[in-house]
């Protein structure tokens, strides 16, 4: 992404808002110490087999941040600037995501540094069940569950699943969420980040007096979770998509752009770039241009501290993980814009994994209806969780969700005590 510092570490930010947190909870030296560092680690390095014959060396990560309170869970990233610290970070935010939303799991993340934009199929396969196998000492449904994240989707997921069942010598659907329906993914799963993020815009909208039906969006990023949102937002909502872009640039159009029409543009070409009837916009552009809500919906560190005060949304709702930094939300809090964190806009897509595992555990599998009622139910509640917390404290709706997310995980790690 066009703003995105490599300055800014993204485990140091995840570290300094465990640091707000713990003060106001007046946590001391070794529940704190707990908190900010990552329970277990795994990097391998391991060889796989390009198309052209030779074989080349790739570096992945597993990192299992906290699992106090049950298994760990968190996607795997395919990205060329993947770096451990990204991973701790992402892993960190996970534990908070799973803990705000109450569903009964630590927080993990894995991530490959590869370019998966210049690999073959073959190529992406043989990375995947390679470094399943490297991981797969420390993965498994009781243990650490993955599932898709950045340039990672259901196919990748039946790679693992596939990888892990033949290992053990018998299916486990279980060990990753985000399969494809035919082989005990869920309903729902495809789209829930999206549309978890679209219910939170809804009740901030609400409490706000804004109407949404009309109401202009702008999008930076079009992946799993930014064109659900978009479709569900224009669809459901009534809601004006005025911007979206991707890693290549973005598109305008003050009228109202078509999500689906834009998505498979996106299909056809790679691109939302020169999608007909738009005008080009830069990713940096999109992010402080007038709009009512703002998704931040790619990668991290894209509001800081040069670019928030020029915000001109009135909700900001964070589909990506980790786009705002500490010194961005203080300036947007000041100019009354509501913050949708990360650990609660994006919090659908992991709740419904939570669902698919909870489904592939009891071989029982629930209706679309029952999934995205259930998702519903779940983003709701913890929305007004947040924001209870948030005007007890006055404090920002980030703050209030690490309030909420941060007092389960230590009331976990209190009760359980520590062994020996
Ligand atoms: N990668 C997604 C996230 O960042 C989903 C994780 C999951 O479903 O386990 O929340």
């Amino acid at each position: 992404m066009a703003n995105q510092s490599p300055a800014v570490n993204p485990f140091e930010t995840a570290q300094r808002q465990i640091d707000i947190v713990a003060d106001l909870l007046h946590l001391n030296g070794g529940v704190r110490e707990v908190l900010k560092v990552p329970k277990r680690e795994l990097t391998v390095n391991f060889p796989v087999r390009m198309d052209d014959g030779s074989f080349r060396v790739y570096t992945g990560y597993r990192v299992q941040y906290n699992m106090a309170r049950g298994p760990t869970k968190g996607g795997i990233r395919y990205h060329p600037q993947v770096t451990l610290d990204e991973v701790r970070a992402l892993a960190a935010w996970m534990t908070w995501k799973c803990a705000v939303v109450n569903i009964p799991y630590g927080g993990a993340k894995g991530g490959v540094i590869c370019d998966p934009k210049h690999m073959s199929i073959g190529e992406l396969e043989r990375l995947t069940r390679r470094y399943a196998s490297e991981i797969a000492p420390i993965i498994g449904p009781e243990v650490d569950i993955p599932a898709p994240d950045v340039y990672t989707d259901a196919q990748t997921m039946a790679w693992i699943m596939d990888t892990f069942s033949m290992q053990k010598g018998y299916s486990v659907p279980g060990v990753v969420t985000g399969k494809p329906i035919s082989i005990g993914g869920s309903e729902g799963r495809g789209e829930a980040t999206g549309r978890g993020c679209s219910y939170v815009v809804r009740e901030a909208a609400k409490e706000l007096g804004l109407k949404l039906k009309g109401a202009s969006v702008a999008i930076q990023g079009f992946g799993n979770a930014g064109s659900v949102a978009s479709k569900i937002l224009a669809d459901e909502q009534g809601a004006k998509i005025v911007a979206v872009s991707d890693s290549k640039g973005g598109i305008t159009n003050p009228d109202g752009l078509n999500p689906h029409a834009v998505d498979e543009h996106k299909r056809k070409t790679g691109s939302v770039v020169g999608f007909p009837g738009s005008k080009p916009i830069t990713n940096d552009e999109i992010l402080t241009m007038k709009c009512d809500v703002l998704i931040p919906a790619a990668l991290e560190n894209q509001l800081s501290a040069k670019n928030a005060d020029k915000v001109q949304a009135k909700i900001v709702a964070e589909a990506a993980n980790g786009p705002t930094l500490p010194e961005a939300d203080t300036i947007l809090f000041q100019k009354g814009i509501t913050v949708l964190p990360d650990i609660l806009a994006n919090a659908g897509g992991v709740t419904v994994s939570y669902f698919e595992w909870a489904q592939d555990l009891q071989g029982f599998f629930w209706t679309l209806d029952e999934v995205n009622q259930r998702l519903e139910r779940v983003m709701v509640g913890s929305y007004a969780d947040m924001r209870k917390q948030a005007k007890a404290h006055s404090v920002h709706n980030r703050t209030g969700a690490y309030l909420l997310a941060i007092q389960r995980v230590v009331d976990a790690i209190r009760i359980r005590g520590i062994y020996p």
